[in-house]
């Protein structure tokens, strides 16, 4: 009986070798985003799940690494209770706070927001609260940001239509700004903080001359463009990884230095990953040289 034929490897194996080399460059870090990227986007946010086989590479990264990181839209708390593993940092609401071993940090220019966050998040849920037809809205209060989904709308794109004026409103009203991601809307407060800030945060925290990032969404975009301007500038060596869908925006593609292939591909890059890291380095490839 033959042997049934080799599945194509989701990760070309040059760019698990390139990935490999950057990470031996130390301080290393791995930083990840949450959801598309370490988790299967689900109806609502509380659905969505990190498998335990994703938490057992970061887990073992994080011991043969000097920092691994999550940096999410999501608050810091849930993104770690999510994650489940507490030796890991957890950059939550793009770059707003930061936990790590039990401390929590806000910045306080956005924690002087909440009550803003809080009380436009309450006026768009209240807008539409009496308007039959509009049970898929899902406001989601995360303290120093505020998420609206609209993920479960029978049209997302009438949905869109019918949430922008409301919210860009409300924001105006108490001095937010408003940005956009897959089926949803953010409430921010206006301070020069994103996950690109973030990223060139971690990198100089930790003095990190290793960095990989994975992140699916526009909001990461700003992590790659950070990036890349560090890595421009000699101060780090460096991959940014797009991990795609369907629902990839342009601005991702675009802007990646290599895509991979969804939740499954970034699981099955996080495993290779913690293998060869004790073998030598080998000859440098060129970000080029990866699909995107
Ligand atoms: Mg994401």
């Amino acid at each position: 009986m033959s042997s049934p034929a080799e599945p194509p490897a989701l990760v070309p194996p040059r760019l698990i070798e390139r990935c490999q080399a950057i990470l031996r460059q130390r301080p290393a870090a791995v930083a990840c985003d949450i959801d598309g990227t370490l988790s299967v986007i689900a109806a609502t946010p509380g659905a969505a799940i990190i498998t335990d086989d994703i938490r057992v590479s970061l887990a073992r990264l994080a011991s043969r690494l000097d920092v691994v990181a999550i940096v999410s839209g999501r608050s810091a708390p849930i993104a770690s209770t999510m994650v489940g593993l507490p030796e890991l940092v957890y950059i939550g609401n793009h770059g707003m706070e930061r936990l790590h071993q039990d401390e929590i940090w806000q910045n306080p220019e956005a924690a002087a927001a909440i009550t803003a966050i809080a009380a436009a998040a309450a006026a768009v849920d209240a807008a539409f609260a009496a308007e039959a037809g509009t049970g898929w809205l899902l406001v989601e209060n995360k303290g120093v940001s505020a998420t609206i989904h609209y993920r479960l709308a029978p049209d997302p794109i009438a949905a869109q239509a019918l949430l922008l004026p409301v919210i860009s409103a409300a924001a105006a009203r108490h001095g937010l700004i408003v940005t956009e991601g897959r089926l949803i809307f953010e409430l921010r407060p206006n301070v020069p903080i994103n996950k690109g800030s973030a990223i060139a945060d971690l990198v100089a925290r930790h003095g990190l001359r290793g960095l990989l990032f994975l992140g699916d969404d526009l909001t990461d975009v700003d992590g790659f463009l950070a990036l890349q301007a560090l890595r421009a500038a000699g101060a780090i060596d460096g991959l940014a990884i797009g991990v795609l869908g369907v629902e990839s925006h342009p601005r991702v593609r675009e802007t990646m230095d290599a895509g991979i292939p969804g939740v499954s591909a970034a699981a099955a890059l996080l495993a290779a990953l913690g293998d060869g890291l004790d073998r030598p380095a080998t000859e440098s490839v060129a970000a080029a040289d990866f699909p995107r």
